[in-house]
């Protein structure tokens, strides 16, 4: 089916309970000739609401959070987690540190708010705010084992400064979380700079909550105004001293300085300021939602349940926006039903002028909020659903293929990188490749086709200098086409620059589908080429990345591929090789290649053919990416594996070996894929001092062939 580049283009900024909302209608009903793209600054959201309970032990911490990951790849939609530094409002782009300026047709801004604010000084003391909630727990965790070092002979005094609802549910559900990571006594106290906790409650709600804090001997400090946190103490303007070794600050939210950079107009405390139709009063085509905007006529307390309900509105005025209809108002509720977790099972409920607590109302809000986290799961394809041909290296013909069109061609040679000139100071060498991209983000689709592009280079030790971009861009009006033809090559750019290249030229065409490639040409930079050819009896083989990244892409595609392993993923693709390869040039190594389309035992048995050596590998000893081996053993495989894995044939091993998911790994396609290195004991000491503490692993080694059918040995 022929792609189509969609005209228009919404971008959602922060994913937090509206944005998410809109995010799920896209993938549900889509919107027509748009894109999507959602901006975050974590690549999973976390849900407020059950912190608490995860906090307490009562709920396992994925289920508080959202995978954008895996419900933006679900739903076609494209996720960048880089960093926004402005916006401008006039010419509608959305401003970068590394990458080019984004431009929308509509915008919504839902970073929440921050808990940190005003003129706090922290001068030592341990604090840990409650924002960003995606990293709570661990900075928590960190900080707790910090104070263990300070061994000391007392109860660790806990102080939550803020005494709303959010604050008060931290109190209340921490002591299992202390008994678990901190082991020893403490003790706990609110402390708040109002004369009450709970100033937005009502009075039954606040006498139950103050009753149950004492009962658990949770102590209570109102008309304490924190000025500062020193060493051991907090402290307020005029001197009045209160004790803790820790302080989690969750105080109310302000609006955090990033709104005030995005020249849209903001009220006192630095909010967007909103009409009711959610627009932005000096933008109508960026609209603030949730904690971060403050509708001018109607402005409500910061709290999740406002940012839910303006869920539908949003999507609603999003959709009438792109075709110039006239928008609906958010009308806030006037009252709602709201529910403290008090950690023992049971929750407050508080509902107009009425309040109790058991645990009833406990059971009621977990079955809320996991009612809510569910509508938030990526749709995903069966494990043995045939997908789509997984990309990337994926894309690639298998090497039996290749080998015998090459022969009949009469050129079989077993470098991926040609010398096409060569003289006794200079030689040109030069390679190409092209994938159809994996990815929905042209500008990280442009960086990964340049790494790929300039891999054979890199791995033979040469340095980059040429590019010559070949690129087909699906249809489209001229300006969507403008623009992710900008992206492409800015990403490229990136990668090319970092080299020391520069994109000398190209061809670009409008065919069914995205696709990119680079013809690449490099310099020798000494003597030595990185050769297959070149391996050494007793050379050790090392790896320079974690193989797994194919059966990744291909889970990714199955919208099973985790954020926290969608992280390892691009960070192992974007590792860049160049400097690796010419330190092992540096070092007098003579023998490499860069384990891409045939996978780890592919390019090794390629090496091992051209060397006339056998290896033996040590499977434990490979190294694979976080959750590579979890989707094999799911059944899933990259497009190219069957065809890689007839070179099992070569290989000899146990039948228990055979059944590991390691070993099908080895023959795991790579897109941008790590180096493989023949390296002498006389040449390593120098390699690993100048790689430093990059990654060099050592798999095997390598000795004379004693078995041609079977050189590489696996245990
Ligand atoms: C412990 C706790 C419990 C709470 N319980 C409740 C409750 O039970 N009921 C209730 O109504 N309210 C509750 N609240 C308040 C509620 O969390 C907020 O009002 C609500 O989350 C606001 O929703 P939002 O969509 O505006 O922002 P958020 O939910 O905060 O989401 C904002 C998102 O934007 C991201 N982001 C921030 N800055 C940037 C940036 N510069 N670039 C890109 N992304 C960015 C954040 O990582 C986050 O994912 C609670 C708050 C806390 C702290």
């Amino acid at each position: 089916m022929n792609e189509r580049l969609p005209s228009k283009h919404v971008v959602l900024l922060g994913m937090g309970h509206t944005n998410a909302h809109v995010l799920r209608m896209y993938g549900m009903h889509g919107l027509e000739d748009t894109a999507l793209t959602c901006i975050s600054n974590f690549n999973v959201a976390t849900y407020s609401g059950m912190l608490p309970a995860v906090l307490a032990g009562q709920v396992p911490r994925e289920k508080m959070q959202i995978d954008l990951v895996q419900l933006c790849a679900s739903v076609g939609a494209r996720l960048i987690t880089e960093p926004v530094t402005g916006l401008d409002p006039e010419s509608r782009n959305i401003l970068f540190q590394h990458r080019p300026p984004m431009e929308f047709d509509l915008l919504s801004i839902g970073t929440g708010s921050t808990s940190m604010q005003g003129e706090l000084v922290v001068n030592g003391g341990s604090v840990v705010a409650i924002k960003p909630m995606q990293t709570f727990l661990e900075r928590l965790q960190h900080t707790l084992t910090l104070l263990h070092e300070k061994q000391l002979s007392r109860p660790l005094r806990v102080v939550v400064a803020g005494s709303g609802a959010a604050g008060l549910e931290i109190a209340f559900c921490l002591p299992p979380f202390l008994d678990k990571n901190w082991g020893g006594d403490h003790e706990i106290s609110i402390v708040t700079r109002s004369s009450r906790l709970l100033a937005a409650a009502n009075a039954h709600t606040r006498k139950i909550a103050i009753r149950q804090l004492h009962q658990r001997k949770i102590e209570i400090i109102t008309n304490f105004d924190v000025q500062s946190i020193q060493d051991e103490y907090l402290e307020t303007p005029e001197g009045k001293r209160i004790d803790a070794d820790l302080v989690i600050w969750s105080t109310g939210a302000g609006a955090s300085d990033f709104l005030g950079q995005l020249q849209l107009a903001t009220d006192e405390k630095g909010f967007l300021v909103t009409h009711p139709t959610l627009q932005s009063i000096t933008t109508p085509h960026v609209f603030a939602v949730g904690d971060a905007g403050t509708i001018s006529t109607s402005p409500t307390p910061k709290a999740g349940v406002y940012a839910v309900r303006q869920g539908p509105i949003l999507w609603e005025n999003i959709q009438r926006s792109l075709v110039d209809a006239p928008l609906v108002h958010y009308r806030p509720q006037r009252s709602f039903l709201q529910l403290l977790n008090t950690g023992d099972g049971k929750a407050i409920g508080q509902w107009k002028r009425f309040a109790m607590s058991n645990q009833w109302l406990m059971a009621w809000k977990k079955s809320i909020d996991s009612r809510f986290m569910e509508m938030f799961e990526p749709v995903r394809m069966e494990d043995d659903e045939d997908p789509m041909q997984c990309r990337g290296c994926g894309c690639k013909i298998g090497s039996g293929l290749l080998d015998s069109a090459l022969s009949s061609a009469g050129t079989l040679d077993l470098d991926d990188a040609a010398v096409i000139a060569q003289t006794a100071e200079d030689r040109i060498i030069a390679s190409t490749d092209f994938f159809t991209s994996p990815f929905e983000d042209p500008y990280l689709t442009g960086r990964i086709a340049a790494l790929h592009a300039a891999s054979d280079i890199v791995a033979s030790g040469a340095s980059a200098q040429h590019a010559l971009s070949n690129i087909v861009l699906p249809e489209g009006d001229s300006a969507a086409q403008g623009r992710t033809l900008r992206e492409l090559l800015a990403g490229a750019k990136r990668e090319f620059d970092a080299m020391g290249a520069a994109i000398a030229g190209g061809h670009t065409i409008e065919g069914p589908r995205l696709e990119i490639g680079f013809t690449v040409i490099g310099k020798a930079i000494g003597k030595n080429l990185l050769e297959k050819k070149n391996l050494q009896t007793g050379d050790g083989l090392y790896l320079t990345k974690p193989i797994g990244i194919g059966v990744l892409l291909a889970a990714r595609m199955r919208g099973r591929c985790a954020a926290h392993d969608h992280q390892h993923l691009i960070n192992a693709m974007l590792d860049r090789q160049h400097e690796y390869a010419h330190h092992a040039i540096e070092a007098g190594i003579s023998a490499g290649t860069d384990i891409t389309g045939f996978g780890l035992a592919g390019h090794l048995l390629e090496m091992l053919e051209a060397s006339q050596k056998s290896a033996v590998l040590t499977l434990n000893d490979i190294p694979t990416l976080p959750g590579s081996t979890e989707a094999v053993l799911r059944g899933i495989q990259s497009s190219l594996s069957p065809s890689n894995r007839m070179s099992a044939a070569k290989i000899s091993t146990t039948a228990d070996i055979r059944k590991e998911p390691q070993f099908d790994l080895l023959f795991d396609p790579q897109t941008c894929g790590g180096l493989l290195l023949g390296v002498s004991n006389d040449q390593l000491p120098t390699l690993q001092s100048l790689v430093g503490d990059r990654l060099l692993v050592r798999i095997g080694t390598v000795f004379d062939a004693s078995d041609v059918e079977k050189s590489l040995i696996v245990n």
